[in-house]
């Protein structure tokens, strides 16, 4: 998905020590319409205010469920991983290597831009939607890789009393994904039956932090339904999940992500030179490829802001 803001903020990121500690800090997030008033809602927990990444993860758009229809035309990334995740729904990514794939509920797909990728996503029209949006920052050592996209309808899933935990991405309880990731860091899907208590093995080099996707689940005593994004810090060896009503969590977690980044539409760089450099190739060069099939004219990248961008570290 993109960022379809037509005056996106400067987003901060990146950098410097930070919590070591257990904490249970809940994280408001705000409303975004994405694609004009027709467009689809969702709710941006990352970045957020106050954290703006959990390990190298810097973006988190929840929507649904509802009926809604999904129309991304062609959007460059960079620097980034896109991580998308349904619970329900279909979405057709296409991007510039050609890839073409349809996602289901259960199945992963992730883009890794690279030094540059440009894709599409469509949903069918007016159809129940619900999913989220995930973005992975790539250290500096990697950010430069070059773009690919893999799909992965199967995953591997920790299974216990009333709970099953599918991991997307790195590595939860011994089990590892396919998912290629390019620093430490977990995301699993943590789905609880009636009356379910999941206690989830988590590493205390690890930040982490829990999106409840639906129903309410208490996570280490906190109640947490749909909405805000549940910051659980560093510092713990599990976590424990309990729902009264069936209910479905989204786990994230990583290595904190000690690098400063600059976040704006949807490129991840460095500083504000690569950012204006990104966005120029993008509105007048052909460095980010075209997207075979997709629907409408690419998306214009929105105007700079007046001041320099500046790279952020990941707390406030
Ligand atoms: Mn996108």
């Amino acid at each position: 998905m993109s960022n379809l803001e037509q005056s996106p903020r400067e987003t901060e990121c990146g950098g410097i020590a930070g919590v070591v500690e257990p904490v249970n800090e809940l994280l408001t997030g705000r409303d975004v319409v994405l694609g004009g008033p027709r467009g689809m809602k969702v709710t941006r927990t990352l970045p957020n205010r106050d954290v703006r990444m959990v390990g190298a993860w810097c973006f988190l758009d929840h929507y649904g469920p509802e009926r809604a229809t999904m129309r991304v035309p062609a959007h460059p990334h960079t620097g980034l991983q896109t991580v998308s995740w349904l619970v329900e729904g279909e979405v057709l990514h296409r991007d510039c290597l050609g890839s073409e794939q349809v996602i289901r509920p259960g199945q992963l797909n992730l883009m890794t831009a690279g030094r540059a990728i440009s894709h599409s996503e469509e949903s069918p029209r007016d159809t129940a939607l619900h999913g989220v949006q995930l973005w992975v920052a790539l250290p500096s050592a990697d950010r430069e890789t070059a773009p690919g996209f893999e799909h992965h309808p199967v995953l591997p899933s920790l299974a216990g009393p009333g709970f099953t935990a599918t991991v997307l991405m790195g590595e939860l309880g011994g089990l590892v994904s396919p998912a290629r990731t390019y620093s430490p860091l977990t995301g699993a899907e943590i789905s609880l039956g009636e009356g379910a208590e999941a206690v989830i093995p988590l590493r205390p080099d690890f930040e982490y932090a829990v999106l409840s996707l639906s129903g309410t689940v208490l996570a280490d005593g906190t109640d947490l339904a749909p909405g805000p994004l549940l910051y659980l810090g560093a510092g713990r060896s599990r976590l424990t999940l309990r729902a009264g009503e069936p209910a479905r969590a989204l786990l994230l977690g990583g290595e904190p992500f000690e690098e400063r980044i600059v976040m704006w539409w949807n490129f991840v760089g460095r500083d504000h030179d690569e950012i204006v450099r990104f966005r120029r190739e993008w509105m007048t060069g052909d460095a980010f490829g075209t997207v075979p099939g997709a629907l409408g004219t690419p998306l214009p990248a929105p105007e700079l802001p007046g001041i320099p961008l500046k790279p952020r570290g990941r707390h406030r």
